[in-house]
């Protein structure tokens, strides 16, 4: 088998899908973007083409040290998301051509069902009781939201209090019956985490999130070792060579590599054995779209520590598109109390609807993210 095209197409709300053609009619889908910067994955995407192009789709493991390595330069975001989707692409059609799910190529199933988490109040939560309580109402026990808004370098009792009420809030409301991770977002200063973690802890957060960012790793294991609530990051860390340095590092309990942005599946089956060998859990990072959420689920299905799955139907990002809307097997992609079974199609188990990605691909966002300002008129995170 010979692969004999590759196509793009970016699609509402802010995703990308990619299609590798083969001359024996098997096509492979995966979903390679870095939220906000599209069009520059894009361009990565068709730069690496050339490596593809003529080659055996089989050999995904060649292919992938091609991409990764031949360009001397490596890593980074646009680069390991390119090959991120088309990895997942290469999956899909290895599974595909042997007739069985990728999951039965990876090993077989560690665990039947895996529970899902949903993203609960936006940017700026307003009336999140309310929000949880519609998602209660479906099945779901186990929610994300932002710790906080915005945060300056050393921010007032205020800020602090604004947050801590609305953790304390839906406490009070609902009690143990939900879990909740906070997502810091990478707003939080070392010196902010500190004090917001310490302030947190009664409320009992399943995970604190990006407690500061990825850059700032070094902090990890100096916060963990002030809490006993689990710190969780990764989605802004691309290849195991970066992981290695925070699990040696120590501090997080929680790794979250997104399937569209770490290499894909060949490089996250990877992370996340990296990731059991240290005690360390695996929550896939996916606020995408459905072939990134069908990877996730592929490594979830075969890693014993993957014990919760993000995804994104009802985010506040999905203005404009769902994750369902381009899915025709939407029945597989059902949440019974708020886990997932495994897809029992061959490949991914994602089956597309192409002349709709086309036609909506034809006046796609090119979806940024907000640049907020502190009050002083300097950047703020977000
Ligand atoms: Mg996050």
């Amino acid at each position: 088998m010979k692969i004999t095209r590759i196509t793009t197409y970016r699609v509402p709300p802010r995703w990308m899908f990619l299609k590798i053609e083969t001359d024996e009619g098997i096509v492979g889908w995966g979903e390679p973007v870095l939220e906000g910067r599209a069009k520059t994955v894009e361009a990565a995407v068709h730069e690496m083409s050339e490596y593809l192009i003529g080659q055996d789709p089989a050999r995904i493991n060649d292919l992938w040290q091609v991409l990764y390595r031949a360009g001397f330069y490596r890593g980074g975001g646009i680069l390991m998301s390119a090959i991120a989707g088309i990895d997942q692409a290469l999956w899909d059609i290895k599974g595909k051509a042997l007739g069985v799910p990728v999951y039965q190529l990876l090993g077989g199933l560690v665990r039947d069902r895996v529970k899902t988490y949903s993203w609960v109040g936006g940017d700026r939560p307003a009336d999140i009781i309310r929000d949880i309580q519609a998602r209660v109402d479906v099945g779901f026990d186990t929610f994300k939201m932002n710790g906080c808004e915005e945060l300056a370098v050393i921010d007032n009792s205020r800020a602090i209090d604004a947050a801590v009420r609305k953790v304390a809030e839906i406490r009070e409301a609902f009690g143990n019956k939900i879990e909740f991770g906070l997502d810091f977002h990478g707003r939080v200063t070392a010196p902010m985490a500190r004090v917001l973690i310490k302030e947190l802890e009664p409320y009992r957060p399943l995970f604190i999130e990006e407690p500061v960012l990825a850059e700032q790793a070094e902090y990890y294991p100096k916060l963990a070792a002030q809490t006993h609530i689990p710190l969780a990051a990764g989605e802004r860390m691309y290849s195991r060579f970066e992981f290695k340095n925070v699990l040696a590092a120590g501090g997080l309990s929680i790794l979250q590599p997104d399937l569209s942005h770490a290499g894909g599946i060949t490089e996250c089956m990877k992370i996340a054995s990296m990731a059991e060998a240290y005690d360390v859990a695996l929550a896939p990072h996916c606020p995408l779209g459905p072939i990134a959420l069908a990877a996730c689920l592929q490594v979830d299905f075969v890693s014993w520590n993957a014990f919760i799955q993000e995804q994104s139907m009802g985010i506040h990002y999905n203005k404009g598109g769902e994750v369902l809307d381009y899915v025709l097997n939407k029945a597989d992609f059902a949440l019974e109390n708020g886990h997932i079974k495994p897809f029992t199609k061959p490949g991914l188990g994602v089956e597309l609807d192409e002349a709709l990605i086309i036609e909506r691909s034809k006046n796609a966002p090119d979806w940024r993210n907000p640049l907020w300002r502190h009050a002083d008129g300097s950047v703020a995170e977000w």
